[in-house]
């Protein structure tokens, strides 16, 4: 016999797991069925909770070495990698631990195994013993989000040539890491092994990192991240690599093609993009539409072209962050619930965890000029705010865009210390339709990081006060 349920979510990454919460707070019989074995996604067990504890893990340990001297404290450092890791598990394990407590406390049933419909609200659960359960549903929430994107020829090992999974275990250091793509994982893992004490070389395709970002503060990120000794070959791809008893020689040559040349190195991460997860999951037997990308298609409510089916998170349209899928996890729910859910994409920000930090939200310079928008901008460098000084973090700046007639706040872009915390008001400030002057002439605490976003506020109107 079929268990039913008000609603069922596949997927228990940051959109499913939200959603089935969601909907258990609002009343409804939900499940929460997930292959991986234990709940959270790429986001808590293989993304960004591991990748943050090593980024801050390894940042210490860099501090340490090159920083504390310079403060006036005397250490020796050594690296044991073991219990970095060790760190890295345990707060992986705590996490996933408490979707499970989150579950139970709203009355989520989360089951294990591999979900695929069978018909529209019909869905056959594989578990990892080969038991098999049919369990049927009003709705069905489609969140089984994305996996690493192959790079044709390339086999991944995850021991020489990894992708993010692999290079968040590796066993040691090595002594060369050559990253594969420059956009946002690839930086902050390889920055992860650089400050760990690789010599960390970046290819990618295009001719600039961190595509789509703003291209004033990707260009500054690119100095910063260089003079911390990481090296970048732009407009260049991979084309074969060969493994050697001791290490990988990987051939490089120009995007648009030409000379070929060899780069030795020990380790290759392949950190290219993420494809959404949408095969298997018997959509074609039920209907769902995919679009080219393999993304499942939906409308502003989530819902695909199959009645009682939708989808949320990185399996379908947008950004592929995990508060883009937990904000459509409640929006999705509480439609489903007969609310009025809602995300608004102008106010999802993005960072990159690396130090500095890179904070983005809203809308880029190149966004307004393809757009024919009328804007002005504001700026603050941390060289002159107080607190960066104080702790010796003074590289980088806020910018602030603003609509040249209404003021409105039209994008934010950071480079600097702290810079995903200190977006946060510029989210806000966005969310609540603020103007670059509300930020203006709003009081910030002295000295903080923050102080650097009002002024850069003011800026827009010219009267930066500190500089
Ligand atoms: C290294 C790395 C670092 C990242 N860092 C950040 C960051 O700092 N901030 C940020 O916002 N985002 C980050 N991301 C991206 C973030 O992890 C994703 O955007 C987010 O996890 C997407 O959530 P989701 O719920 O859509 O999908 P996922 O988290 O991918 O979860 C989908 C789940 O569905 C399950 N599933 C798939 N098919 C089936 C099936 N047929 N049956 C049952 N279960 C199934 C999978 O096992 C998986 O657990 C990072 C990603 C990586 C790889």
């Amino acid at each position: 016999m079929a268990d039913s349920f008000d609603a069922i979510v596949i997927g228990g990454g940051p959109g499913g797991y939200n959603a089935a919460i969601r909907l258990g707070q609002l009343g409804l019989k939900a499940a929460c069925v997930d292959k991986r074995g234990s709940f959270g996604g790429t986001c808590l067990n293989i993304g960004c909770i591991p990748s943050k504890a090593l980024l801050h893990a390894s940042e210490r340990f860099h501090e340490a070495e090159t920083d504390f001297a310079k403060l006036g404290i005397k250490a020796s450092v050594q690296l044991d990698l073991p219990a970095m890791m060790a760190q890295k598990e345990k707060v992986v394990g705590e996490l996933t631990k408490c979707v499970e407590f989150l579950f139970r406390k709203n009355k989520v049933e989360g089951i294990v195994g591999e979900a695929k419909l069978i018909a529209p609200g019909q869905i056959a659960v594989r578990g990892k013993d080969g038991s098999s359960r049919t369990l049927t549903a009003k709705h069905v929430i489609i969140a089984t989000g994305s996996d690493v994107s192959p790079l044709p020829g390339v086999t991944i090992d995850e021991d020489q040539i990894v992708s993010s999974t692999g290079a968040l275990s590796l066993k040691s250091v090595p002594k060369r890491m050559l990253v594969v793509g420059a956009g946002v994982i690839g930086l902050e893992l390889g920055s992860v092994w650089k400050r760990l004490g690789s010599e960390v070389t970046v290819i990618e395709f295009l001719d600039r990192i961190t595509p789509g970002m703003d291209l004033e503060i990707s260009k500054a990120f690119q100095r910063v991240l260089t003079k911390q000794g990481m090296s970048f070959q732009l407009s260049t791809k991979v084309t074969g690599v060969e493994k050697k008893k001791t290490g990988l020689s990987v051939t490089v040559e120009p995007a648009q093609g030409g000379q070929k040349s060899v780069i030795e190195t020990d380790v290759m991460m392949v950190c290219i993009g993420r494809r959404p997860c949408t095969d298997n999951l018997g959509l074609e037997t039920v209907g769902v539409t995919l679009d080219k990308r393999g993304r499942v298609v939906t409308d502003a409510h989530y819902r695909t072209n199959v009645a009682g089916i939708y989808a949320i998170g990185d399996c379908r349209e947008g950004a592929m962050l995990a508060h883009k899928a937990e904000d459509e996890a409640v929006a999705c729910a509480e439609l489903i619930a007969g609310k009025a859910g809602h995300v608004n994409y102008d106010a999802i920000p993005s960072v990159v965890y690396t130090f500095p930090e890179v904070a983005t939200v809203g809308k880029t310079e190149e966004d307004l000029k393809a757009a024919g928008v009328q804007y002005k901008v504001g700026k603050f460098p941390f060289t002159a705010n107080a607190r960066a000084k104080t702790i010796m973090a003074t590289e980088g700046f806020v910018k602030i865009l603003a609509d040249a007639k209404t003021d409105r706040v039209l994008g934010c872009h950071i480079l600097g210390a702290e810079a995903g915390n200190l977006m946060a008001e510029v989210v806000l400030a966005i969310e609540f339709g603020a103007s670059s002057e509300d930020i203006a002439r709003t009081c910030h605490s002295h000295p903080t990081l923050t102080e650097a976003v009002r002024q850069a506020a003011m800026a827009v109107e010219g009267w930066t006060m500190q500089m």
